[in-house]
């Protein structure tokens, strides 16, 4: 079943035309609980992973094997995020174990489906994984979603936005940064899913600001919430999702570096 996001309820270019050209265009992934094949797209799915690779291992805990978080089919991904050349599967696992200032310890492949021969399965978790650092197996109802900046709104834009931002949640109850700008749930490009104050990463090799790759947030627009982010089919509908739980109802956000060789990755927490 797809999943529909409703439009804004109140037309945001038309009230804020000094968002518009900063839209970006994002993918929400609507994982919902389920059987995932490992050719599909999925939150804590299987991965499509060639039996020559070794399973990756976090650098930090000796021997302990990163468990699969995000894979995407490059058609699930609608042109958001481009892909390699050559590549159509992004794959994207961590290490879910408490490390000393991270959450969690993200490792990020992107490969071509069709090379990948010969399947390596998952290793199993390891027992004492901390609860809601390893998603439930779900697939996944790829949309494409238009958002404005919230927290990465500018500072001089936001200050002149604040008094229309008031006046508009006075007479709609609209609140411009969590029901018109930003989607919350796992999401594919657009803007990160931040709970605070942005740690936009430079990259380390050209040091220009890197790029909005993934946010895996731990909860997905609440079905029972007035929230206009829920989708129109999850209106009132009570539906198992990732069951992840990053910090206090956190949110991991990976970026990468599109121009220096190799895609270089980053991430950062919030909650
Ligand atoms: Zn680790
Ligand atoms: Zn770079």
């Amino acid at each position: 079943m797809t999943r529909r996001t409703p439009p804004r309820p109140v037309d945001v270019e038309q009230l804020f035309p000094e968002v518009a050209p900063l839209r970006r265009q994002a993918v929400r992934l609507h994982p919902r609980a389920g059987t995932p094949s490992r050719e599909e797209s999925s939150v804590g799915g299987p991965l499509l992973w060639p039996e020559r690779d070794a399973w990756p291992l976090c650098p930090e805990h000796l021997g302990s094997p990163m468990v699969p978080i995000v894979q995407l089919r490059a058609v699930d991904a609608f042109g958001v995020v481009e892909f390699p050349p050559g590549r159509d599967l992004l794959q994207v696992l961590w290490c879910p174990r408490a490390h000393d200032g991270r959450w969690v310890v993200p490792e990020v492949r992107w490969r071509a489906a069709a090379a990948v021969g010969k399947v390596r399965e998952a290793p199993p978790v390891l027992a004492g994984t901390p609860v809601g650092h390893v998603p439930t197996p779900c697939v996944v109802h790829p949309e494409l979603i238009t958002e404005y900046p919230s927290w990465d709104l500018p500072y001089p834009l936001w200050d002149a936005l604040l008094p229309r931002f008031a006046r508009v949640e006075a007479e709609t109850g609209w609140d411009y940064q969590y029901h018109l700008s930003t989607a919350p749930g796992i999401k594919l490009g657009g803007y990160p899913g931040w709970c605070q104050d942005p740690q936009w990463p430079d990259c380390s090799g050209c040091r220009k600001p890197m790029d909005h790759l993934l946010t895996v947030a731990s909860v997905e627009a609440d079905g029972h919430s007035e929230s206009p982010w829920t989708p129109l089919e999850d209106v009132g509908v009570r539906y198992e999702g990732a069951g992840l739980m990053l910090g206090d109802m956190g949110g991991v956000h990976l970026f990468e570096c599109r121009t220096c060789p190799d895609r270089p990755v980053k991430d950062r927490f919030d909650s």
